[in-house]
């Protein structure tokens, strides 16, 4: 399955750059040179996520990103924000109106093809990984369903990517820091005692399969999930 994404840039030459790149790494890429171009193509086709430029002609990206995220349909679709700023206060802004990560300008292709498919583990993983199963536990990420002992087990997005990634990285040990990373992204502002809320309602509704004992807390360091 191909997975698409949008790059919304007015200056045609760094439109190509990061176009030509992202068809190199395997992605289906749309361009736009506006934000209008770019809401008429995802009133047309959801993309799988968007690059977008900060300083566009007629509306921001800011300004789009936030109209994107006050919206059902693109409420969850992940953006990666581009731009020549490097202020922290506009920094905080691009991530407040709802991007994902940030790039500035310049960056190398590399870099963006690296949180491209950061971004897309993180928040579609669906896209980049199969099913996966430890014990009675079946995570499927196309799904996005889980089974323990073929029973469907209820969880919330956060702790269904909480989840999906202790499956994939059992027996390791990780802090609370370095779960907000992964997990919630490298740049967000929440503080380290949401994971302990988190790792709680993630117990819970692994307890009815006996499954909660896999999510051990290791004192004075974080949490590993149990593989064996
Ligand atoms: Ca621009």
């Amino acid at each position: 399955m191909s997975t698409t994404i949008l790059v919304v840039e007015d200056e045609p030459a760094i439109l190509e750059l990061v176009a030509v790149n992202l068809r190199h790494a395997g992605f289906t890429v749309e361009r736009a040179g506006t934000a209008e171009e770019a809401e008429s193509a995802i009133r047309g086709v959801l993309p799988d996520l968007l690059v977008l430029d900060w300083m566009l002609p007629g509306q921001s990206g800011v300004g789009l990103a936030k109209k994107l995220r006050a919206d059902d349909r693109t409420r969850e679709l992940p953006i990666i924000m581009l731009t020549a700023r490097v202020g922290e206060e506009d920094k905080v802004q691009g991530l407040e109106a709802g991007a994902d990560d940030y790039i500035t300008k310049p960056f190398s292709p590399r870099e963006l093809v690296a949180r491209v498919r950061a971004v897309l583990r993180r928040r579609a993983p669906h896209l980049a990984d199969k099913a996966v199963e430890i014990g009675t536990l079946r995570l499927n990420p196309a799904t996005h369903r889980v089974l323990a002992a073929g029973q469907p087990v209820e969880l919330g997005p956060t702790e269904f990517r909480l989840l999906f990634f202790f499956m994939t990285h059992a027996e390791r040990v990780y802090s609370r820091a370095q779960l907000l990373d992964e997990v919630w992204g490298d740049h967000v502002f929440i503080e380290e005692r949401t994971v302990d809320v988190h790792i709680r309602r993630l117990r819970s509704a692994l307890e009815p399969s006996g499954n909660h004992e896999r999510v051990e807390t290791v004192r004075g360091t974080g949490y590993r999930f149990k593989g064996a």
